[in-house]
C-alpha cells in the first residue's frame, strides 16, 4: 500500500539532481526490514510500501528533500540499511524512503572520539579507527551491514555492552544533529542528556545527519567457544566471566541445548546436546580466562586467536538477534523475546524460566552492563503457536518479575519504553510540527489526533 493522494511525480521533479529511485520492485525492497521474525507482525506489515526513495549525499540535499516533503505534506521515512527488527523503517502510510547509505564522511577522528555521518557502515568505520586503536564502545551483530545512524535511531547495544551497558546509558552518545521538518527546515544540534529526545526513537523526531560518539580502546579481541554439561553452569560462568573486573571482554553469550544445533557453520565445535558460550576476550587476558573456563568445568572447542578472528565470519554473528536469525533459517516457526532479567548473582529468576518453560523458551542469554551491574539480558527463541500464547508467556516473565521488550510491535512506546516520554513528544511536535516522520510509530503523537 502507498500514499496515491500524493503528485510524486511533481515531488520527484522538485528533487532532480539527487539521486532518486522510482522503480516499484526496487521501492517496494528499500521498503522494508526484518519484521519477518515476528510472525504477529508479518501479516501487518508485508504489504506496506513507500513511493519514492531518494538517496541524498549532502546535508544540503537533506535539507532540500525535508523542505520538499513538508510543501506537500509527504510521509518521510528515514533508512539506513534496513536491518532493524520491529518494521521501524517500514512506511505506514506510504510515502518518501530517505536513504542515508551515501552519507559515510568521517568528519573527524581523534582517540576516544569522533563525529561522523550517519550512513557510515559500523565495520566499515572500525576498519579506519583501529588504524588509531580505537574502535566503537558497543555494535549489533548487524555490525557488517548497519549504519551508526540506524543503530542510533533504531538499535539498543549489543556486542560491548558488557563492559559499557546501552546506548541509553549517559555517555555512550555525545551529540547528535537533526534536520527539522519545519517549513523552513534547519539543523538542531543536541548534546549531552539532551540526546535522549532523538535516540531509539525509530526516525520520528528529525533525521540525524551528524553524530558525535565516544569510542573505546580497540584490543586484539580473541574468540572463544566453551561448552558445558549443564545449562545452569554455563549460566553462571557468564555471570561470572561478566563480574571478572580484571578480564577484558567484548561479549559474553550463553546458549540452551538446542540452539547450538542451529549454528550450523559451528558444528564441528558444538557436540550434539551442549550448552556453549560464545565469548570474545582480549587476547592477553587468556591465561586467566582459561583458569575461569577450569573453575566452571567448561570445555574449550574453539579458539580463533585476535588476527584470524578478524577474517572470515565472526563468532558475534551468532549472538544477539543473528542467534534468531540462524534459528529460524532451520525452522521459520520460531521466533524470540527481549527480557532483561534482574540483577541477582544466583540468576534465581533465570533458573526458574529455563525450567517453566523447557523447549517451548530456549534460553539463549546475553550479558551486559545494566547501571553498574552485571545481569543477564534474553533474546529468547520461541517455539510460536498462536498470538494468544505469546502474550501469555510475556505476562508470565513480567509478572515474575523480568522485563520484555516486546518485539512484536512496530509501536515505539509499546516495545522497550512502555510509557509516553513527554520530552520527546514535545520535541516532536518543534521538529516535526505536521507529523510527517515515520507516521504511525509514535502512540504519544498519534493520541494527539484524536
Ligand atoms: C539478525 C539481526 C541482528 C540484530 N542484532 C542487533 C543487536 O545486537 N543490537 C541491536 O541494538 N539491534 C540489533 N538488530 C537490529 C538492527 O540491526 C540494528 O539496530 C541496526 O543498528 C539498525 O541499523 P540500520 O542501519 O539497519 O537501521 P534501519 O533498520 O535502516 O533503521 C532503524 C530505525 O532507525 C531510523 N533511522 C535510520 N537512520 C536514521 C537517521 N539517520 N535519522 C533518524 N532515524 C534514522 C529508521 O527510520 C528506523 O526507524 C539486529 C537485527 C537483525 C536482523
Amino acid at each position: 500500500m502507498n500514499n496515491q493522494s500524493l503528485d510524486w511525480s511533481a515531488i520527484a521533479q522538485a528533487l532532480v539532481g539527487i539521486e532518486t529511485i522510482t522503480d516499484p520492485t526496487q521501492v517496494a525492497k528499500l521498503s522494508t526490514d526484518y519484521y519477518h521474525f515476528s510472525p504477529v507482525l508479518q501479516p501487518l506489515l508485508k504489504d506496506k510500501t513507500g513511493d519514492l526513495v531518494v538517496r541524498p549525499s549532502s546535508i544540503a540535499e537533506i535539507l532540500k528533500i525535508a523542505q520538499v516533503c513538508v510543501q506537500h505534506k509527504a510521509p518521510l521515512i528515514v533508512r539506513g540499511s534496513g536491518t532493524g527488527n520491529y518494521g521501524q523503517c517500514i512506511p505506514l502510510q506510504g510515502g518518501l524512503i530517505l536513504d542515508l547509505t551515501k552519507m559515510t564522511k568521517i568528519n573527524w577522528l581523534k582517540p576516544g572520539l569522533t563525529s561522523v555521518e550517519p550512513g557510515i557502515k559500523l565495520a566499515a568505520f572500525d576498519k579506519q579507527a583501529r588504524e588509531i586503536g580505537w574502535e566503537w564502545r558497543m555494535v549489533p551483530s548487524t555490525y557488517r551491514t548497519a549504519t551508526i545512524g540506524g543503530f542510533i535511531a533504531g538499535g539498543s547495544g549489543g556486542i560491548g555492552s558488557v563492559t559499557y551497558g546501552q546506548l541509553r546509558d549517559r555517555g555512550n552518545i555525545h551529540a547528535l544533529k537533526v534536520v527539522t521538518m519545519e517549513d523552513a527546515p534547519r539543523i538542531v544540534e543536541l548534546r549531552g542528556d539532551a540526546i535522549k529526545k532523538v535516540n531509539h526513537n525509530y526516525g520520528t523526531n528529525g533525521i540525524i545527519v551528524e553524530l558525535e560518539m565516544p569510542l573505546a580502546p580497540a584490543h586484539p579481541w580473541a574468540e572463544v567457544i566453551v561448552t558445558f554439561g549443564d545449562f545452569m553452569t554455563a549460566a553462571k560462568f557468564g555471570q561470572a566471566l561478566g563480574d571478572a573486573d580484571g578480564l577484558i571482554k567484548k561479549l559474553v553469550s550463553i546458549f540452551a541445548d538446542p540452539i547450538p544445533s542451529y549454528f550450523t557453520a559451528l558444528r564441528n565445535h558444538l557436540p550434539p546436546g551442549c550448552h556453549c558460550a560464545l565469548v570474545m576476550v582480549a587476547e592477553f587476558c587468556l591465561e586467566p580466562f582459561l583458569e575461569l573456563v577450569k573453575q566452571f568445568d567448561g570445555e574449550i572447542t574453539y579458539q580463533k586467536a585476535a588476527q584470524e578472528a578478524t577474517k572470515g565470519t565472526s563468532l558475534l554473528e551468532f549472538t544477539w538477534n543473528h542467534t534468531t536469525l540462524h534459528a529460524r533459517s532451520v525452522d521459520t516457526n520460531l521466533t524470540y523475546l527481549q527480557t532483561l532479567f534482574p540483577a541477582d548473582k544466583n540468576l534465581t529468576l533465570l533458573e526458574h524460566m529455563f525450567h517453566h518453560f523447557g523447549e517451548e523458551v530456549m534460553m539463549h542469554l546475553e550479558f551486559l552492563q545494566v547501571q553498574g551491574q552485571t545481569v543477564p539480558a534474553a533474546l529468547q527463541v520461541v517455539r510460536y503457536s498462536t498470538e494468544a500464547r505469546l502474550k501469555e508467556i510475556i505476562k508470565y516473565h513480567e509478572d515474575q518479575g523480568a522485563f520484555i521488550a516486546n518485539p512484536h510491535t512496530y509501536i515505539l512506546e509499546d516495545g522497550g519504553s512502555k510509557a509516553i516520554d513527554p520530552l520527546q513528544l514535545e520535541f516532536k511536535k518543534l521538529v516535526d510540527p505536521y507529523g510527517l516522520m515515520n507516521p504511525g510509530k509514535m502512540r504519544a503523537w498519534e493520541a494527539l489526533k484524536v
